[in-house]
């Protein structure tokens, strides 16, 4: 496994992660054979959002005696109503099934506390009113030692960012893929399912919103969790709406290729699903490669690098997307932390010889080598 730094803290969390959400109604077997191949495979990171009892009771038991192995998210704002899930701002209501999913865990503390699903601008308002909001109670139940990092979840660009840059949240959930990539900003989750969506003539300011959203996270040192890598298994399909077809292992790699992405939790419904997810740890360079996004032509017209590393190898070793990524976040605010990196990298851009082999290659057009001297202007070699 590889890990990557949790937002701006010292904690180490594994790149791939876990999401819950299909196993909610999973038998104890299935979530224990889950939950063991997890584990065996170095995840340290399970995302459970949901408040059912059956599973919240089945992972207290598949995780007895290991749950320091692992970091858990749970939900503050995800409740059940009439046995159905309901999302609620109801503070009471909310600290109940709080205390709930502790007591079903066999835990004293939560590791994040994820706000969630926050899409709206007057939600948001309500949920991070400090004083009377849903996030009064997650200071205070981290304040008590109950929950250690905070969190949100949404689909949805402008509050994300509103959150990012509020400075109340470590991690940011949202859903990272190639196909809702495309797909205006302030979008309905639901409507990334219909072929109408993806339209050339939003793809630009869509992406540059959701590129601005990802590299705001970047600077400020928010993580982000990367849900929905695979868009509900139907990048797996041909004909799906976006016309994209990769393998689990590019999703996998187009996520954590994203600036400011920590990890990404697929969700998985059983053992094998996990394996599969794992695989990604061994898959070559070519297996990851996940230019084939440009069967998309709006990949393909926009002409920005999406960091796939299509274009290596370069003669001089230059981490061609690691050195563009680095240059495209120090835009936004916190150039110590992306200074700090770039100065870890093994070769810098100055080393560019000009050769034009990868720009060759670059199935996206960009222009390498001015990316090349941009970041070596930038960063000072
Ligand atoms: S320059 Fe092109 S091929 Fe290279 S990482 Fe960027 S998009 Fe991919
Ligand atoms: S142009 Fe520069 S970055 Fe591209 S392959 Fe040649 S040396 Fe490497």
């Amino acid at each position: 496994m590889h890990y990557r730094k949790l937002g701006t803290t010292e904690v180490d969390v594994s790149i791939i992660g876990l999401g819950a959400e299909h196993l909610e109604h999973s038998s104890l077997d299935t979530i224990t054979s889950v939950v063991d191949a997890t584990l065996d495979g170095g995840v340290n990171y399970i995302d459970l959002f949901m408040a059912s009892p059956d599973v919240r009771d089945n992972f207290g038991i598949a995780l007895k005696n290991r749950r320091q192995r692992v970091m858990i998210a749970g939900h503050l704002g995800a409740t059940l109503k009439n046995g159905q899930y309901s999302r609620s701002r109801d503070k009471d209501l909310c600290e109940h099934y709080f205390n709930d999913l502790l007591s079903r865990l066999q835990t004293d503390y939560i590791d994040i506390l994820m706000l969630h699903y926050i899409d709206e601008p007057d939600d948001y308002e309500r949920v991070f009113d400090p004083e009377d909001g849903l996030l009064a109670l997650a200071l205070r139940l981290q304040k008590e030692g109950k929950a250690r990092l905070l969190g949100m979840s949404s689909h949805r660009v402008p509050v994300s960012l509103q959150a990012v840059n509020s400075g109340y949240i470590d991690l940011l959930m949202f859903p990272v893929n190639p196909a809702t990539d495309t797909l205006p900003g302030d979008i309905a989750i639901e409507a990334a399912f219909q072929a109408s969506a993806y339209q050339q003539s939003h793809a630009e300011t869509s992406m540059a919103s959701r590129s601005e959203l990802y590299h705001t996270c970047a600077a400020r040192g928010v993580g982000i969790v990367a849900m929905k890598p695979y868009a509900a298994g139907w990048l797996f399909t041909k004909g799906n709406p976006s016309s994209i077809v990769l393998t689990p292992v590019q999703c996998l790699n187009y996520a954590l290729s994203q600036p400011g992405v920590c990890t990404v939790v697929p969700g998985c419904r059983t053992a094998n699903e996990v394996k599969t997810a794992l695989a990604y740890l061994e898959a070559t360079d070519s297996e990851k490669d996940f230019s084939a996004i440009d069967t998309n032509s709006i990949w393909k017209l926009q002409g920005s690098c999406m960091y796939c590393n299509h274009c290596l190898p370069c003669p001089v070793s230059i981490d061609i997307a690691a050195v563009t990524r680095l240059a495209d976040t120090a835009r936004y605010a916190g150039y110590t932390r992306t200074t700090k990196e770039y100065e870890a990298l093994p070769v810098q851009a100055s080393a560019c010889t000009e050769c034009g082999m990868c720009t060759e290659r670059c199935p996206f057009n960009v222009d390498v080598v001015c990316n090349m001297k941009r970041a070596a202007a930038i960063f000072g070699r």
